[in-house]
């Protein structure tokens, strides 16, 4: 796939952005994923499609829109984990039904259950993010970052507990400890404030922060812009399964910023809890 028209050359320094939290942009690196010509859904019915979309190392993109407009799919489809009815979509140069190691890609789905059928702990969950092909069995330099991960969900009280005895919120902040702690290059959070608190909300945004100094990748599907404004470089607009905007943050027209809210059909966050596990 070329790199001629991509959209990252587009983007301004931000500096001049009035920050709280004063983000430096990360010089934008190689492709991480390419999307041409990809139409994304269920059963032979597209539900997003793009004609053309690249995301470079350093980007961090909130994709936002209506409940319904496709930006769950549209994750998926970076992912190969919805139907893809037509399209290329490539994950780090490599096409990704072709992709063997996964390891440099958290996510975080909108839905999932935490509480799967052996009963582990929230240590034990989130030091699964840990086992990847770099490192097998978890050992070693692990548990320093398992704890990190925790207190930064809010979880250090429970980090002892079984998984199935907390509450929605509570297995949805374990499961963004498990994507946080894996050292992705490429993290995609489907909602990652659903069921959190304010204060969390925070602290889970100054440790994207500090993620990204490292030359994190984000994309995070948000209801709003909430605590990770600051550290947004690029906006992706969905709307009724189209990109309606894809261009840095201060150019994004402020109604669309907001469109989660103000177009919402079902008159609210989605639920979040209890849904079981998706594909
Ligand atoms: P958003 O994330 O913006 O709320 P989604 O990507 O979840 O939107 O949904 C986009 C469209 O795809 C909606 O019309 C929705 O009904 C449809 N859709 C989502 N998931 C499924 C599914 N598992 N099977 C069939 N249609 C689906």
């Amino acid at each position: 796939m070329s790199d001629t028209g991509r959209k990252s050359q587009e983007h301004p320094d931000h500096s001049g952005h009035a920050h709280s939290r004063a983000h430096a942009c990360q010089p934008l690196g190689d492709v991480v994923i390419a999307v041409e010509g990809g139409r994304f859904g269920y059963g032979g019915h597209s539900s997003a499609s793009v004609a053309r979309l690249e995301i470079r190392s350093g980007e961090v993109i909130a994709l936002l829109g209506a409940n319904g407009s496709g930006k769950t799919t549209l994750m998926k489809g970076f992912l190969g984990l919805v139907d893809r009815i037509e399209g290329k979509v490539e994950l780090f140069g490599e096409p990704v039904e072709r992709l063997q190691d996964r390891s440099a890609i958290g996510y975080l789905p909108q839905r999932q259950s935490a509480a799967g059928p052996i009963p582990v702990t929230v240590n034990e969950l989130v030091r699964s993010g840990r086992l990847t092909r770099r490192n097998p069995l978890g050992l070693g330099r692990d548990d320093g970052a398992v704890q990190a991960a925790i207190a930064v969900v809010g979880l250090t009280a429970s980090a002892r507990k079984r998984v199935s005895t907390l509450s929605g919120g509570q297995q949805r902040r374990a499961l963004l400890a498990r994507a946080l702690v894996g050292g992705s290059q490429l993290l995609l959070l489907d909602e990652p404030f659903a069921g959190v608190d304010q204060a969390n909300q925070e602290a889970i945004a100054d440790a994207l922060d500090g993620l990204l100094h490292n030359g994190l990748t984000l994309v995070v599907v948000l209801h709003e812009l909430g605590p990770l404004e600051p550290l947004i470089t690029r906006v992706i607009v969905m709307d009724h399964g189209t990109i309606r905007f894809d261009g840095p943050i201060e150019q994004a027209p402020p109604e669309l910023l907001h469109m989660g809210h103000d177009h919402d059909p079902h008159g609210g966050p989605e639920p979040t809890q209890g849904i079981g596990l998706v594909g």
